[in-house]
This record gives C-alpha cells, structure tokens and sequence, in this order.
C-alpha cells in the first residue's frame, strides 16, 4: 500500500506583507466588459470606470446563432482572464448589438438581415449563467447614445441623438438625459426612415431607407458598381485585384478627386447632432451644408459634431453595466 501524496496547498496565497495586497485591492479599478455585435465585427472589450478601453478584441461576427453565441463567450472568457493581471474588477457585463432589443428582459426581438439567426434571442440568460455577471443588453445605436452621455459629446446635454455607421446605420435619440426606446423599441432606427419612395432595397425589406444610400454596405455597394464601370479607381489610389472593393475605397476616391465617388457621399443628409461610426468623419460637412441649406430654420442651430470615442457603440454597453453597478 503506498501511501497517499500529501500535498500542501497555500491558497489563497499568503501575501510578503499585508501591506502590498491592501494596496492591491486599492489599485483595483471597476470596470464592466463590453460586447458589441455589428453586420460584420464582433468586439468584445474591457472597459474601465473612466471610459479607457484596456483591452479590445474583434473577429468578424459569425453567421449562425451557434457560431456566435459560442465565440462570444470564449472571447469574454479570455477577457476576464486577462483582466486579473491588469487589476481590472469586472462588475457585469452589457451588450450592444443590431437589431430591436427589449432591454427589460436582454431579447433581441428581431434584426435586419444584417444579422442572421438574430431573432427572437435570449441574450442575458446565457451569457449571465455563462459568466456568473450580471448583463445588460441595448441596441447598438442606443448604446452609443449612451457612450456620447457618459463619456462623449453628449456629457451634460439634456437633448440630443446620435448616428453611428458602420455596416448598416444605427441611431440614439436621448431627451431629458434619459434613452428613449418607444412602445416597441425602434424608436431610434433613424437608419430606417425612409428618404425616396423607390430607392435602392434596404436590409429591413423596405426601400429607399437613409441606410439603403449611406452605410458601410450601400457604400461598398455603390464602390463596386463605380468599379464595374472602370470609374472607381483615381490616380493617387492603388488597389489589388485580390482585395475587396468597400466603402472606405469610395472615401479614399472621392478625396483624391473622383467627382462620382464624391458624388455619391453627397446624396447623404440625416440631420443629428453626434456623428460616430467609420463614415463619421466623411458625412460631417454634407450634413451641416444640408442643415444650413435645407433644415427649418428653427432647426439651424442645430451642432453637428464628430464623435471623439473609440468605439462608441462598445463603451455604451459597458457604460450601462457601470451606471447600474456602481450607482448609490
Ligand atoms: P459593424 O459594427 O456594423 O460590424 P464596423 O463599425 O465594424 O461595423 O465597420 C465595418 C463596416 O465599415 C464595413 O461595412 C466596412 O466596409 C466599413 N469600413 C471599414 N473601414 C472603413 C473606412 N476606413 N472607411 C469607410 N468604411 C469603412
Ligand atoms: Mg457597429
Ligand atoms: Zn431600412
């Protein structure tokens, strides 16, 4: 009979002197992850007290509802494991994602085709039996109304909304320093309100939507159409037979002078206060020549500023997590 291997564990492991891990605690810092689910990136992110960004993950955001339930949560995994050594305390964790969300209950009711497999999704269940955090989910435009409120713009602004581009184009509309969500929470999906009675097919299944001309996609669209016709490409530009023609092409043409890329940009006029998302720098002075033009005249004051954040849409979704867990 062999004896059985004694073993000493010393756990949790006995500090050098109190002193160091008082300090330790001390130096922790609150902090929530994010997660925010696009038509084409997934990021998850550790997000501090103050708004910084310690570390951000991205993959592009799969296709099925298995595939992507499955690696958000591996990413969070990874991020909670390496928010120890940076002494980040994670208190919950918030959600941004496309799509019209109940916040009340962490659902996604329903989303464009954008998102597949992204309807009828019980967000919060898994994630919180998951992670063992509490979770928060909103739509990725309110979330990022949110980011402006709390870290951005929008700090102390009683009213204001926000538009954020991405793959398709979100909106967040705050009035009284509070969200508003509506009766069946599309209040904000500015990207939907529809500009022409027959313009080009939108994600929704309607036509002629804002996001139908000015997102990331309509964009990438209107850039091959452009490169179909050998009209894309400028002096000044170089692109590869390999690489995939998208919105960010059409930018680079129209400031190197392609009037027909310059053309396209133009046709775009929503009229809002923060612009964020990675047209934001683009569509600025279209919207605020249009404004002066065009808008009521009681409404030409109206400010429109770029977004300073990085990542608005993920430091809303932290930002719900932190108001919530640290309120007294
Ligand atoms: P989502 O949140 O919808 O996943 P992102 O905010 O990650 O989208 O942005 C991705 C979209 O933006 C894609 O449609 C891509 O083609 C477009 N895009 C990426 N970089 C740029 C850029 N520099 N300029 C314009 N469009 C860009
Ligand atoms: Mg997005
Ligand atoms: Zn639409």
């Amino acid at each position: 009979l062999s004896e059985p291997v004694q073993k000493t564990f010393s756990f949790p492991p006995v500090p050098e002197d109190n002193v160091s891990q008082d300090i330790d605690h001390i130096l922790e810092t609150q902090s929530a992850l994010g997660i925010d689910l696009g038509g084409t990136n997934l990021r998850v992110g550790i997000i501090t007290m103050a708004g910084k960004i310690m570390r951000k993950y991205t993959q592009p955001n799969p296709k099925t509802y298995e595939e992507r339930m499955e690696l958000i949560l591996s990413m969070c995994k990874q991020a909670m494991a390496d928010a120890i050594p940076l002494n980040c305390r994670i208190l919950g964790v918030g959600v941004s994602t496309g799509g019209r969300v109940n916040p009340q209950n962490g659902v996604v009711l329903d989303s464009t085709k954008l998102i597949n497999e992204w309807s009828h999704i019980d967000l919060r269940s898994p994630v919180s039996q998951s992670l063992h955090l509490p979770v928060w989910v909103d739509n990725d435009g309110n979330c990022a109304a949110l980011a402006e409120r709390k870290f951005g713009h929008g700090k102390g602004v009683e009213n204001f909304v926000t538009i954020i581009t991405g793959t398709g184009i979100g909106g967040g509309i705050i009035q009284h320093g509070e969200l508003i969500h509506g009766s069946t929470f599309c209040a904000a999906e500015l990207g939907h309100i529809m500009v022409s009675l027959d313009g080009p097919e939108c994600s929704c299944g309607s036509r002629g939507c804002v996001e139908a001309y000015a997102s990331g996609l309509a964009l990438q669209r209107e850039a091959k159409r452009l490169h179909d016709e050998d009209l894309l490409v400028v002096e000044g530009m170089s692109l590869n037979n390999k690489e995939q023609v998208n919105a960010s092409h059409l930018v680079q043409a129209a400031r190197l002078g392609n009037s027909k890329a310059e053309g396209v940009l133009r046709t775009v006029n929503p009229s809002l206060v923060v612009l964020s998302g990675v047209l934001s720098q683009h569509y600025k002075s279209p919207v605020t020549d249009f404004i002066s033009q065009r808008a009521l005249s009681s409404a030409r004051e109206v400010k429109v500023m770029t977004s300073e954040l990085d990542s608005p849409a993920l430091l809303g979704a932290a930002s719900m997590v932190l108001d919530y867990t640290t309120r007294r």
